[in-house]
């Protein structure tokens, strides 16, 4: 059995896993998102919940009193008492840092105008942080920011004589605030939290000095430890910021919408210019005039409102649940032990990223990084990085992501909220960021690479319940997808720590052996030989797909098929929805593929098939006021509103029993529902059925083909058609030239013409084999791979009408195609329609394709 950890053992590493088998296959490495909650939490807090009366506290006192002793419990955790520091509860990390920026006296008198006090934050704070700014301004406060070099260094210069005392003169003109993090959510890089005294002695004066004429020596620190205590010990008896901030989501993953402030008690008087008061917050208030008196217990005047009681009765059973789950091995303290297990595994998996290359030599990966992991004490259970590929460009965050969902493994990308850090390890100038954001890139989104540099990272973070198993699955993914190796698991020993007296210097030898991996000799190498089938020369339709139930299997017609006023008749009019109103897709249920719909015109019926199942039948077209209309969400950002039909009971379970999910609706889309396609708001409005983006896709076989020739992956077995089912194309056409389509403009399809609206971005979708719903690596891989990590593959097209002004419909197969690159051609081809074919009534579906292509090619 392989080593889980080498800190904790594994007998217990498994018993925690059984606290979290709701995670089945799939490897959680957000933590620093938030963690996750072990099962036995829920059950201890239903069971107290449904067994104790718990009331608002403002009328209970028993509740009232449950509370104080939470709030005990909390300064217990962190070392210290109620004779040090007071609990605030808030919502979170943001809600307490706000509490504190509007509380704080900046300004030793309101009419102070020279010395009216600074707001002092490192840029590399989290964007909650940075939010102070705008209540310090209009406080008329100085603010000012330091680069993560600075800091350090300021720290580090006085670390070594401490004696910038200021003068007696300058004092209390004006209070200073000073905000960091004790660990950076960006790559978990902890900043020296052992120096508040000699920041309290004014060492950043001098720093600040070369920004503004006066020096302010009444320094405060607000810490911001949401990042930090969800894998580290504070210990407030060692260090004592004025004030603490964190969230109880990312220490115990349950419950969300709770923080806490601890507040220094010495310090508390500065945060006395708190406005607003509400709920029990108040010893007095008069509704009639302007008077109220705050209450005099510090918690008490913060905490505006009724508590969420309940949630904080559940905080007793997150200590209570920790303290059953995890053993006490290192300084015989839970948190040092969560600590020290996460640290190696991050440590583990820093190692090994740092030697990946690729067959060329060069480096995999760029690591950003602030610490190399040899201290403890400077680095936490975080791994930033981007990939590289062979050839040296990035890798984007959004393309991994794709990858990384399909082996079900969970990482953050992008910016993480702390821009600061990403623009620093980036090399990102605030030109460029704007530049970055004029281009369309916006916090959050999938653009990943704007003009090959990145604009994010992948961030991977690690929490207790984590083994060295995550490690190698994600390892095992970066290696098949971005690295063309064999991943090999490094020896571990299972513990590995040499302990030496004092708990500081414990010390540990690097997880990874160098050679391991540099001598990688399995690199998957055979390339795979598809049979190339002799081409048939000319352009024209070779197969028309509908997709009737969206996500479903597709039913293909061979012969002909008419245009509808959403896409091609009948194409995805219907859905699945879950019992939440949610429509279901083949991303969540891989099974969905192996309905086979089947369209019957004489009959108006579409009757669905699956193995082991007998078909059933639904009618086209609803009748009468039998079906209930509902509206339902169309995807899980409901950003659209769809109306439609319920098909009723019988359909419902032939469905639910094969997906084997309970619940499920087959909805039909109404027909007074007319949806408007998202790209083209603005020029001329095209309707959409159920599709998400366009009205057609067109798969140019030729590309297909060309794309599987680029397949390395020796696993993959796709022959052509297996492979085009993939991308799940309406029209699937036939031609010489591959890659050709994706300059097209328009494009006529014998008398029909199309606009092309754009490539089609492609997801995990296509690693779905559309026979088996199995999920294969490729040929996403490939995609990203062949077109510099755009996953783009098919393009999209709606409906102009007829070339001819004819009312005809119909799109036979074998019909001749031809591209438009630009409008000249498309005058020129109209006038060549008009000449030869109508004069000469001749329609050219009816022409041999070879003959009419020439035709079409030569004009
Ligand atoms: C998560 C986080 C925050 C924000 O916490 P919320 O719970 O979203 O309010 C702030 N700072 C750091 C360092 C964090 O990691």
């Amino acid at each position: 059995m392989s080593t889980l950890s080498n800190i904790i053992e594994n007998d217990t590493m498994e018993k925690i896993a059984l606290e979290f088998i709701r995670l089945g296959d799939r490897c959680y490495l957000d933590n620093a998102g938030a963690t996750l909650y072990p099962q036995c939490l829920l059950k201890s807090i239903n069971e107290d919940l449904l067994n104790n009366i718990y009331v608002n506290p403002h009328t209970d006192k028993y509740t009232q009193d449950c509370l104080e002793q939470i709030r005990y419990r909390i300064l217990t955790h962190f070392n210290t008492d109620s004779s040090n520091y007071s609990v605030v509860f808030t919502s979170g990390t943001t809600q307490s840092l706000k509490l504190v920026g509007e509380s704080f006296k900046f300004a030793m008198d309101k009419n102070e105008v020279l010395n009216c006090g600074s707001l002092v934050y490192l840029r590399d704070n989290h964007t909650s942080v940075l939010g102070l700014r705008e209540i310090a301004a209009e406080k008329n406060v100085d603010i000012i920011h330091i680069s993560h070099e600075d800091f350090l260094e300021t720290l580090n210069a006085n670390e070594v004589s401490p004696s910038t005392n200021c003068r007696e003169e300058y004092k209390n003109k004006g209070n200073t605030l000073l905000v960091y993090p004790a660990q950076s959510n960006f790559n978990g890089y902890k900043y020296p939290i052992d120096c508040l005294k000699i920041i309290k002695e004014g060492c950043i004066n001098q720093y600040t000095k070369k920004h503004l004429s006066k020096i302010n020596c009444n320094w405060y620190v607000l810490l911001d430890a949401a990042c930090y205590v969800s894998t580290n010990k504070l210990d407030l008896s060692i260090v004592q910021p004025d004030f603490v901030c964190l969230s109880f989501y990312k220490v115990f993953g349950y419950p969300t919408g709770l923080g806490a402030l601890l507040i220094r008690n010495s310090s508390a008087d500065v945060l006395n210019h708190k406005k607003y008061f509400g709920g029990g917050t108040v010893d007095i208030v008069l509704s009639s005039e302007d008077f109220h008196v705050k209450r005099k217990t510090l918690h008490e005047r913060f905490e505006d409102g009724t508590l969420p009681f309940l949630s904080i009765v559940a905080l007793k059973h997150c200590f209570d649940a920790m303290t059953k789950l995890i053993p006490k091995v290192i300084n015989n303290d839970i948190m040092e032990t969560i600590s020290h297990h996460t640290f190696n595994l991050a440590k583990d998996l820093y190692c090994q990223l740092g030697k990946l290359h690729h067959k060329n030599g060069d480096k995999a990966v760029v690591l950003y990084m602030d610490s190399d992991f040899t201290d403890i004490r400077k680095q936490g259970a975080i791994v930033t990085f981007n990939l590289m590929r062979e050839d040296g460009t990035f890798i984007g965050y959004s393309e991994f992501q794709h990858l990384a969902d399909l082996f079900n493994i969970t990482v953050r990308t992008g910016c993480f909220c702390n821009s600061g850090s990403c623009q620093r390890h980036l090399k990102a100038s605030n030109e460029e960021m704007k530049d970055m954001y004029k281009a369309g890139h916006k916090c959050g989104d999938d653009i990943d690479l704007i003009d090959g540099k990145p604009t994010g990272a992948i961030r991977v973070s690690f929490g207790y319940y984590n083994t060295y198993n995550d490690v190698d699955k994600l390892m095992t993914m970066i290696c098949r997808c971005f690295v063309r190796a064999n991943y090999k698991k490094p020896k571990r020993l299972s513990n590995n720590i040499i302990m030496s007296k004092s708990p500081n210097h414990i010390k540990y030898i690097c997880t990874v052996d160098d050679k391991q991996i540099a001598n990688e000799p399995a690199y998957i190498d055979e390339k795979y030989t598809a049979a190339h089938t002799v081409l048939t020369s000319g352009t024209v339709l070779s197969q028309i797909a509908l997709f009737p139930v969206k996500s479903c299997g597709a039913f293909k017609i061979t012969t002909s098929w008419k245009i509808g006023r959403k896409g091609f008749e009948y194409d995805r009019e219907w859905m699945i929805v879950k019992d939440n109103g949610v429509c279901l897709t083949q991303k969540q249920n891989t099974r969905m593929c192996m309905i086979r719909p089947k369209i019957d015109l004489k009959r108006k019926v579409m009757t669905l098939y699956f193995k082991g199942l007998a078909p059933i039948s639904v009618p086209l077209d609803p009748v009468g006021n039998k079906h209930k209309e509902v509206t339902f969400c169309q995807s899980k950002v409901c950003t659209d509103l769809v109306k439609g039909y319920d098909c009723g009971d019988e359909v419902a379970n032939w469905i639910s029993n094969a997906l084997e999910v309970s619940y499920l609706r087959l909805i039909k889309q109404a027909s007074i529902d007319n949806r408007i396609q998202k790209r083209n708001a603005n020029d001329d409005k095209k309707l959409l059925s159920l599709s998400n983006q366009a009205q057609f896709l067109l798969i140019n076989k030729a590309t297909v083909r060309w794309l599987n020739d680029k397949i390395q992956e020796s696993l993959f077995t796709d022959d052509i058609d297996q492979l085009i089912d993939r991308f799940r194309g309406n029209i699937i056409i036939t031609m010489d030239e591959e890659l050709v389509e994706r300059h097209w403009q328009r494009v006529i399809i014998g008398r029909h013409e199309f606009k092309v609206d754009g490539e089609c971005r492609r997801c995990q979708m296509v690693c779905i084999d559309q026979q088996t719903g199995e999920k294969t690596v490729e040929p996403l891989r490939t995609i990203s791979e062949q077109f510099a990590g755009k996953l783009c593959f098919g393009i999209y097209l709606s409906y102009i009408g007829t070339v001819d002004g004819s009312t005809d419909r119909i799109m036979k197969i074998n019909t001749p195609i031809k591209p438009i690159i630009n409008d000249d051609d498309i005058s020129r081809f109209k006038d060549w329609f008009y000449l030869y074919f109508l004069g000469n009534c001749v329609c050219p579906s009816e022409m041999s394709s070879n003959k009419q292509n020439n035709y079409l090619m030569t004009n």
